[in-house]
């Protein structure tokens, strides 16, 4: 017979879908009556699509929004009937995937409108969302050339294409300056006013996380939220709205404690040796976790309520912190390395501060190795 170790014996991620929810409902009260366009792509940034989708579906969001036609049909496939929009570029090969699961494609491009019209002619009536590039430059009609682009988009449609929507996408959103996504929505309310389709029939959207909450009154009529819902604060350090509360939580067992005569060493490159006497404990999570390797001699953890400094390199499947301060830990303990114990807490932005990355990149980067599992608050 296989054993199965169980789910919370090494490292884990805790996932509070009580917590996930009623971040949804503070997007949606702060959205002011416009639609809720859940953002699950990257497998819900990490947390588990299915897991999220499941738990929204309930609060009857507008749409779910995904970066790819897998993810799109894999939300398809949990029995959705909801509009699931491909926020990317479908790659040509992934045309036919989209349209066979019923997605709403984004269209970025006259090549792109003339694929999804061929596909719907196969396939049946197929919608559609335009996206106008006002300045993130990476996807979309441009702003500045609506003239030369409207009627042969409109013309390309054809008969078995619908569009449903409008969106552009801001990129300064978290700044603490205004004048980048005032420009944008400047431009983009220009280029609304040019094109060739009834206001009316089309649903009008620009908002993610941070411009809901930093420009609640841009947030038309719908709004794209992801990191928030799961518990990232989407414009760390600029205050002005309610933040997330946390969603995921990272821990590991302590499986072995040492304790280190004076000029002990721990890790590759042996970077930190005991000066006098230390205890260590060592946690079965490293970068093959997706906890990065560039957090070595940055980061903390908790133990039994209190801080502790993970000391030498981070390696793939382990890590070391001194716990000497705290007395009495056993192996079998839990570390906290995201989240709270006791009265302290790490949060994703503390982390990914270290990391020099984002909260974004910390969650999507968590492997499938560490088991997710719900955590009931
Ligand atoms: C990912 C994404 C979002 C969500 O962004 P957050 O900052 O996570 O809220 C919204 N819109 C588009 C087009 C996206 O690609």
């Amino acid at each position: 017979m296989l054993m199965v170790a169980n789910d919370r014996a090494r490292a884990w991620v805790e996932v509070d879908l009580d917590a996930l929810r009623a971040n949804f409902e503070t997007v949606r009260a702060r959205a002011g009556g416009a639609g809720v366009i859940a953002m699950v792509k990257a497998d819900s940034y990490g947390i588990g699509a299915e897991r999220v989708v499941t738990a929204i579906e309930p609060l009857e969001p507008l749409a779910y929004g995904v970066a790819t036609a897998a993810e799109g049909a894999q939300v398809r496939a949990l029995g959705i009937e909801r509009p699931i929009i491909v926020f990317s570029p479908l790659p040509p090969d992934s045309v036919e995937l989209a349209a066979a699961a019923r997605l709403t494609a984004t269209l970025s491009d006259l090549g792109g409108v003339a694929r999804w019209a061929e596909a719907a002619k196969r396939h049946g009536r197929l919608d559609a969302h335009l996206e106008i590039d006002t300045g993130m430059g990476r996807a979309g009609f441009d702003f500045r050339e609506v003239g030369t682009w409207a009627d042969r988009l409109q013309e390309g449609l054809g008969p078995s294409v619908r569009l449903r929507g409008v969106y552009t996408h801001l990129h300064s959103a978290d700044a603490v300056d205004p004048t980048p996504t005032l420009t944008q929505w400047q431009r983009f309310q220009d280029a609304l006013a040019q094109l060739p389709f009834s206001r009316e029939d089309l649903l009008v959207h620009v908002c993610n996380s941070a411009g809901i909450m930093r420009w609640p009154e841009l947030a038309a009529d719908a709004v794209r939220p992801g990191i928030y819902l799961y518990g990232g604060n989407p414009a760390p350090g600029v205050g002005g709205f309610e933040p997330p509360r946390p969603v995921v939580s990272v821990r590991a067992r302590v499986v072995r404690i040492k304790d280190a005569p004076p000029g002990s060493t721990v890790g590759y490159g042996s970077l930190h040796t005991a000066r006098g006497w230390e205890r260590w404990a060592t946690l079965p999570l490293g970068y093959g976790d997706g906890w990065p390797r560039c957090l070595t001699g940055r980061s903390e953890a908790i133990i039994h309520g209190q801080r502790v400094r993970f000391i030498g390199r981070t390696s793939m499947d382990m890590t070391v912190v001194d716990i000497s301060s705290v007395p009495d830990v056993k192996v079998g303990d839990v570390a906290t390395v995201i989240g709270s114990d006791g009265a302290e807490t790490i949060s994703i932005e503390e982390v990914a501060a270290q990391a020099d990355t984002i909260s974004y990149e910390i969650l999507t980067g968590l492997r499938p190795r560490l088991p997710r599992l719900e955590r009931y608050t």
